[in-house]
């Protein structure tokens, strides 16, 4: 007999083949202060010494062992279930050749197979030598251009170490658009030190006047990967640079949680006013442009990875691959007497009482919201009647509970509840 903790739960860890992939390009011209992503620069990104080349020959042979993998698990492409998404994140994806984009996609179609109408989501930046050529990508497959925008504030772009201009910003919108890419995504990053609620409010207004489909929104945050242990041989994080770390500390003395507050509110007012809607914390859409791909994560639907430090899901165990370009390219690249081997990295399987939470906690972040009618959810009721009672969560009619507007800017003391 099954005791209450074993038995089966729609959020009990189940092995299933993914319907997602994610690949992880690192490569952009310059590296960011405040960016924690797995990220190489300069001149491993461009220029005759890049190894853009040597990567790409390198995620093609991860692609090829991932699907053997898989094949070999679930049977091969089309006794599967063919990925309905497909998200290249970096660093800066548009800066692969278009070509190589496009083998990667035909590759990806190929070994792990692509749903009828499947998102291809790639990640831009708007500088004139880094966005790629939107009609080209649209014809290798892209289906949605991500485009890290951060700041219209000419004063913040700077002080972010950004290298785009408020104008290539609305280029990149408008070169998208023409090329006939179907939706359009804008990236902005609130809390930035020296900023105020006026810079705030023209970045916001500015990203609406350019009419994205999908805007991301996110509170400029600054960890210690280092700090963390994340940076180890086989962390899924790289060492902070020292420039970084100094430029961290002054810029924590310039942020704000109540100014925070306000951005948020301010943004989501604007949001709701101009027809998007929120439906997860830091995310908002037209009808229609949500990211399929993401809300997979929010969902916990078992996803694939590829790239450094990329993260993969079965559904029971979570992996992940080391950060680091040099042991990827040493595992993945095959020798006189080696064959290629997955790069190193972990794993972790999930225990059935992690997983409820993370079931939890990853509803709660969608307007989807939790639904307590499992039995291992509805014990969670208990510890979440505070923030019911704060306001912070409201519980429809049919049982959902879902983060208020001040729930979803107090969201991290309402997780706190479930862990
Ligand atoms: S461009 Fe984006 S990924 Fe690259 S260093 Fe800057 S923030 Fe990080």
């Amino acid at each position: 007999m099954s005791s209450p903790e074993t038995e089966p739960t729609e959020a009990s860890p189940v092995e299933a083949p993914p319907v997602a992939l994610y690949v992880h390009v690192p490569f952009c011209v310059s590296q960011c202060p405040y960016c924690d992503f797995v990220v190489v620069a300069g001149r491993e990104a461009r220029g005759p010494t890049n190894r853009i080349d040597a990567f790409t020959a390198a995620l093609e042979t991860e692609l090829r062992l991932r699907a053997d993998a898989l094949d070999a698990r679930w049977g091969m492409p089309g006794s599967r279930p063919a990925l309905a998404s497909v998200y290249f994140g970096g660093g800066t994806p548009s800066l692969l050749p278009v070509a190589t984009v496009a083998g990667l996609i035909d590759l990806i179609r190929d070994r792990f197979g692509l749903a009828g109408g499947a998102e291809v989501t790639l990640e831009a930046n708007p500088g004139p030598d880094e966005r790629g050529d939107p009609a080209a990508l649209r014809d290798a497959g892209v289906t949605r251009l991500s485009i890290g925008a951060q700041s219209f504030d000419p004063d913040e772009l700077r002080a972010l170490g950004r290298r785009h201009t408020r104008a290539d910003i609305a280029a990149t919108v408008t070169g998208a658009r023409s090329a006939g890419i179907p939706s359009v995504s804008l990236d902005l990053l609130y809390d930035i030190p020296g900023s105020s609620l006026r810079t705030w409010s023209r970045t916001v207004d500015a990203a609406l006047r350019l009419e994205p489909d999908h805007l991301s929104l996110y509170a400029l945050t600054l960890d210690d990967p280092d700090a963390e242990g994340l940076t180890g041989p086989t962390g899924d994080h790289l060492p902070l640079r020292p420039g970084a770390r100094r430029w961290r500390e002054k810029a924590r003395s310039g942020q704000d949680d109540d100014r925070a507050a306000a951005m948020y509110e301010i943004a989501d007012r604007r949001l709701a006013a101009a027809g998007y809607e929120w439906y997860e914390i830091s995310n908002w859409a037209r009808p229609g442009h949500q990211s399929r791909h993401n809300l997979a994560y929010w969902r916990r639907l078992p996803y694939e990875a590829v790239g450094p430090g990329a993260h993969a899901f079965d559904g029971a165990t979570r992996r992940w691959n080391a950060a680091r370009l040099d042991t990827y390219l040493a595992a993945l690249t095959p020798t006189e007497r080696a064959s290629p081997n997955p790069p190193p990295g972990g794993s972790e399987r999930i225990d059935s009482g992690t997983a409820i939470a993370e079931r939890a906690m990853l509803s709660l972040r969608t307007a989807e919201g939790l639904a307590l009618a499992p039995a291992a959810l509805a014990r969670l009721a208990t510890r979440l009647a505070a923030p019911v009672a704060a306001g912070l969560l409201d519980e429809a009619p049919n049982g959902r509970l879902t983060l208020t507007l001040r729930g979803r800017m107090l969201s991290n003391e309402v997780f706190a509840r479930l862990v």
